[in-house]
Formats: C-alpha cells, sequence, structure tokens
C-alpha cells in the first residue's frame, strides 16, 4: 500500500466511484476510502445508490410493476393468469442479487483501473493527510495532493418519529419488509414516499401518504403534479395534504403490534394506525468524523460542504461533490460532479451544467422533468410560450394500453429556445433525455419540431407537445374558433 496518492476520493458511492475511476483514466494514482457493509457484514462499495438507493428502489419497482401489471392490466390483452400471488422474500431476494452483482461490479472497475480501496472510515486532517480507520486494525495515515469528499448523505430522522428498524422504518427499512403491510403509512410525499408506497401499494397494502405541504409536489410543474396527484389518488393511494405528524409510537404486543400516528391537519387533531410506517422526509449531508477542526473546511448553514461552482472547498486542493454538497441530491448529479473534478484535477478544462439536471420519479406513469417550471417562468417574469400535449392521444401508448399522462414543453416567447420539459408518461425516464439534450445544445421548439421521430412511439408525443407551443400540432383537434 502507498501512503502518497495523487487522489484520495472519501466516498465510494456513484460520485466518489465515477470520480475515482476517471481519475485513474487520466493517469492519477488514486485511492478511495470507503466504509459501507452490507447486510452480509462485508465491505461494499456503491454507497447509497447502489446498496439502498437508486438501485434497489427500481428493482423493486420493477418487481411490483409486473404483479400489477398482471393483476390489473393483463386482461385488457385478452390474458389470464388465473390466482395470482407475492412471494415476498423471493423478490426481497432477487433486489438483494442484483445490488450484490452491481457492487462486485464496482469492485472489478476499479481493480482493472488500478483504483486502490481503502476500506474503512475517512478523516480529513491538516494539509491532506487523510487518517484511515479499518473495521478491523489500527488507524493509518495517508496522504494524496488532492482530495475528494462523496461521502453522500443519511435520512432524516424525526424526533416525533424515531427509527426502530422494525415498525418505523426508514428506506432502507421499507426496501426490506418480510411481508406486504395490510396497512403502510408514509410520512411525506416526496420521491421516495411515492416511490416505495408504490412498491407496497402495488403488492397489496392500503397506503396512507401524510405530506406536511398544502401543495403536492411542489417542485414539479403544477400541470404534472395535478396529473400525478390524480393517477396517484385513482390508484387508490390516500394523500394527505397539509398535514403536519405530531407523533408516531409503536403500540400493542406481538403480532398485534401496531404504529398509532398523531398528525395535525386544516379540520384539527387527527390519528391513524398502520402496520408500518415509512419516514421519508428528507436527507441530510453526511459530514459524520469526516474532518478534523485544523482541516479548515467550511460548511453552509444547512451543513453541506461549502463549493464553488466546479466543486472547489475552502481548501485548495480538497474537493467536495455529489449529496454532500448544494444542489439536488441525485446520483446522475453527483456521478458529473466526480467526473468533472477529476479532470480539472488532471489539469483539463471541465464543468457541470446546473441547468440542465434531470429529474424523474419512478412511479407509474413516470413523473419527469429538466429546465425550469412554469410557476418559475411566471416568477421571474419570463415571457414564455407552452405546449402540451397528451399521451390519450398517442397511437404507441394507446396501443400499449398505456395513455395516461401528458408532456408539456416551455419555451421562450421571443427567442423560440427550450427552457423547460416535463412529462407524467410511460418510460418519460427514457424520454426525457431528449429534453436534457434540448437543453445542453440550446434546442428553438423548431428544432424539435423539424426533427423526425420514429413512429409508432412515445418519444412522438414529444414532438407534438413541440408543435403545440406554437399551436399546430396533428394529432389532436384544434379549440374551435370563438365565432
Ligand atoms: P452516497 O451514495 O451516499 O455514497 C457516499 C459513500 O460515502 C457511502 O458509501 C458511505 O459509506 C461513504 N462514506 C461516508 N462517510 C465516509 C467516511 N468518513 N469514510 C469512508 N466512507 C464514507 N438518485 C437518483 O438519481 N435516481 C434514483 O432513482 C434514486 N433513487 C433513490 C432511492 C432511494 C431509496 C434513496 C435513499 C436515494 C435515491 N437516490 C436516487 C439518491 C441517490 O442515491 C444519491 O443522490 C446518491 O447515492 C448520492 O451519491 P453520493 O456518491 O454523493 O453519496
Ligand atoms: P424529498 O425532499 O423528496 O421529500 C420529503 C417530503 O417530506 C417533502 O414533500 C416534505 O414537505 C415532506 N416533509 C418534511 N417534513 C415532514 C413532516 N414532518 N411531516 C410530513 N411531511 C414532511 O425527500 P425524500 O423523499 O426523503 O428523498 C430524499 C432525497 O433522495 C431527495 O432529495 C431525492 O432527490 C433523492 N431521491 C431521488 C430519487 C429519484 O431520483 N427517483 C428517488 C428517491 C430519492
Amino acid at each position: 500500500m502507498s501512503e502518497q496518492y495523487d487522489v484520495i476520493v472519501i466516498g465510494g458511492g456513484p460520485a466518489g466511484y465515477e470520480s475515482a475511476i476517471r481519475c485513474a483514466q487520466l493517469g492519477l494514482n488514486t485511492a478511495v476510502v470507503e466504509q459501507w457493509l452490507g447486510k452480509d457484514e462485508k465491505p461494499k462499495l456503491g454507497g447509497t445508490c447502489l446498496n439502498v438507493g437508486c438501485i434497489p428502489s427500481k428493482a423493486l419497482l420493477e418487481s411490483s410493476h409486473h404483479y400489477d401489471d398482471a393483476q390489473r392490466h393483463f386482461k385488457d390483452h385478452g390474458i389470464s393468469v388465473g390466482d395470482l400471488s407475492v412471494d415476498v422474500p423471493a423478490m426481497i431476494a432477487r433486489k438483494d442479487k442484483v445490488v450484490k452483482e452491481l457492487t462486485g461490479g464496482i469492485e472489478q472497475l476499479f481493480k482493472a483501473n488500478g483504483v486502490e480501496w481503502l476500506q474503512g472510515h475517512g478523516k480529513v486532517l491538516a494539509d491532506k493527510e487523510v487518517e484511515v480507520t479499518p473495521h478491523k486494525g489500527k488507524a493509518y495515515s495517508v496522504h494524496a495532493d488532492n482530495v475528494v469528499i462523496a461521502t453522500g448523505s443519511s435520512p432524516v430522522e424525526l424526533s416525533v418519529a424515531p427509527f426502530d428498524g422494525e415498525y418505523i422504518v426508514d428506506s432502507t427499512g421499507a426496501l426490506d419488509f418480510d411481508s406486504v403491510p395490510e396497512k403502510l403509512g408514509v410520512i411525506g410525499a416526496g420521491v421516495i414516499g411515492l416511490e416505495l408506497g408504490s412498491v407496497w401499494r402495488r403488492l397489496g397494502s392500503e397506503v396512507t401518504v401524510i405530506e406536511a405541504m398544502d401543495s403536492f409536489l411542489a417542485m414539479a410543474d403544477e400541470t404534472i403534479a395535478k396529473d400525478a396527484q390524480r393517477q396517484f389518488k385513482k390508484q387508490g393511494m390516500d394523500i394527505q395534504l397539509g398535514a403536519r405528524l405530531t407523533k408516531a409510537e409503536v403500540k400493542g404486543r406481538g403480532k398485534k403490534k401496531q404504529v398509532e400516528v398523531s398528525y395535525t391537519d386544516s379540520k384539527g387533531e387527527q390519528t391513524a394506525s398502520f402496520d408500518r410506517l415509512i419516514v421519508a422526509v428528507g436527507r441530510y449531508p453526511f459530514t459524520d468524523g469526516l474532518f478534523t477542526s485544523n482541516a479548515d473546511l467550511e460548511k453552509d448553514e444547512r451543513g453541506f460542504v461549502l463549493v464553488d461552482d466546479q466543486c472547489r472547498t475552502s481548501v485548495p486542493g480538497v474537493y467536495a461533490i455529489g449529496d454532500v454538497v448544494r444542489g439536488p441530491m441525485l446520483a446522475h448529479k453527483g456521478m458529473e460532479e466526480g467526473v468533472m473534478v477529476a479532470e480539472l484535477i488532471a489539469g483539463e478544462y471541465a464543468q457541470v451544467n446546473y441547468e440542465a439536471v434531470p429529474s424523474v420519479i419512478y412511479t407509474d406513469p413516470e413523473i419527469a422533468w429538466v429546465g425550469k417550471t412554469e410557476q418559475e417562468l411566471k416568477a421571474s417574469g419570463v415571457d414564455y410560450k407552452a405546449g402540451t400535449f397528451p399521451m390519450a392521444a398517442s397511437g404507441r401508448g394507446k396501443a400499449a394500453n398505456n395513455t395516461a399522462g401528458q408532456i408539456k414543453i416551455l419555451a421562450d416567447a421571443k427567442t423560440d429556445r427550450v427552457l423547460g420539459v416535463h412529462m407524467i408518461c410511460q418510460s418519460a425516464s427514457e424520454m426525457i433525455t431528449q429534453g436534457v439534450l434540448a437543453l445542453e445544445f440550446g434546442a428553438s421548439t423548431e428544432d424539435l419540431q423539424l426533427t423526425m421521430f420514429a413512429h409508432p412511439t412515445l418519444s412522438e408525443a414529444v414532438h407534438e407537445a413541440a408543435l403545440a407551443v406554437d399551436g399546430k400540432p396533428i394529432h389532436i383537434a384544434p379549440r374551435p374558433k370563438r365565432k
């Protein structure tokens, strides 16, 4: 083991592992300090995303979607399957297998690229010295010319609803229920609440979501948020808005244990009883035991490591990326920051376009957007034009029996430049990249209008929404002219 590196990355999640691999590709002698222990108590790479985040949640969303489809939609295609049942432990085991293969894959990539993995806890000392405390054995110090902090985030715990790992759980606990809870409570109608609430609803749970804000999905475009709220209601998800949790307690004994929940809403004090409660009210930047005071690193008022647009901290040669710094807590945002920092360290020019970070909620229908929402454009006084296209008018959507949702494009009224693309529909997670490319390339709606889209595809709805911006969609009837 070398004691001197060109780069030491602390944290082997998507931000950290991508950064390390890119550093190694650029010829830098690189090590990653990572402390994660899996369910099997063995060290793992991949961070939140691969172990308990993006990947396992999508594995369960996929499995539960198949069940839901078989139960509710197969008959529309003339397919009958008789009595359906779910083997929850088998579903969880498949999810765990996916996680194992992917986290092992990062280990292989490290080996192939010559990235060294220092297992254990990393602490930044003064002068870019890093202390590594292994799971077993003595702490030791290593030094690097550059240090990259990529220590991620952790779930917020509410003092009125402390996690017990079994009945009141965070997102990690909600990925490992051993059976389908009859009644499931979810605190927070954010991304995790909606995705994991959907998993267990599809498998048969009666789901109630308790959300403090008065508006639903405030970060999304209002048209899309309203449509989403309607779809979730139709699916049987009970979403209580303006509802603030005051207490959650596990009561009863043995199999009769229940989570008793109290909350206040516009009607006053409310109570509810659930078999399990997921608390998903956000995540906080994880910096526990990360640096000594003489490391001189600054944090902002919310605890994020303070960085500039190119992820430089207050200490020269020390960078911070991913969930531990400002910006959306998204794996792809952290990955791009990781690559940018590696290239900066290697002396190249690099930047991240924070104006074109896509957001996706992997529900059914999926919700995705990039760029400005209509309410943001209104608030900033931008003169804009808008076009929408309903998926009910999409031939491919019809053929797939999936006509829910719509696509909306916002453009500058004077320059025609695309400012925002918003969608709620099947495969929105894939289609949103068209919007990201439009923003990256500074496209106009005319560019999208003149682009040929394959037929029949769901993507044609993007074409039609672009045409609708100028009032000329082909597959929706024009509004009757006023006499
Ligand atoms: P992390 O992935 O959190 O990795 C940080 C790593 O640093 C961890 O492995 C940790 O063990 C290690 N570490 C921390 N401190 C130390 C230390 N001092 N020494 C050594 N190691 C340390 N995002 C998406 O874009 N798409 C999704 O679909 C999506 N789904 C999600 C679903 C769930 C249920 C959750 C919880 C999150 C989801 N996210 C999703 C968010 C995504 O997981 C995070 O944005 C992403 O993992 C952040 O990457 P990161 O590398 O910054 O941090
Ligand atoms: P979130 O910020 O998306 O949603 C939290 C919700 O909880 C908010 O709507 C908030 O108003 C509500 N809330 C807060 N305090 C409350 C209280 N006391 N009572 C009731 N409601 C309360 O956070 P999350 O869902 O926990 O997700 C955390 C992060 O993980 C997000 O920032 C997201 O970017 C990331 N993530 C992304 C994906 C994805 O990209 N598909 C999936 C999961 C998680």
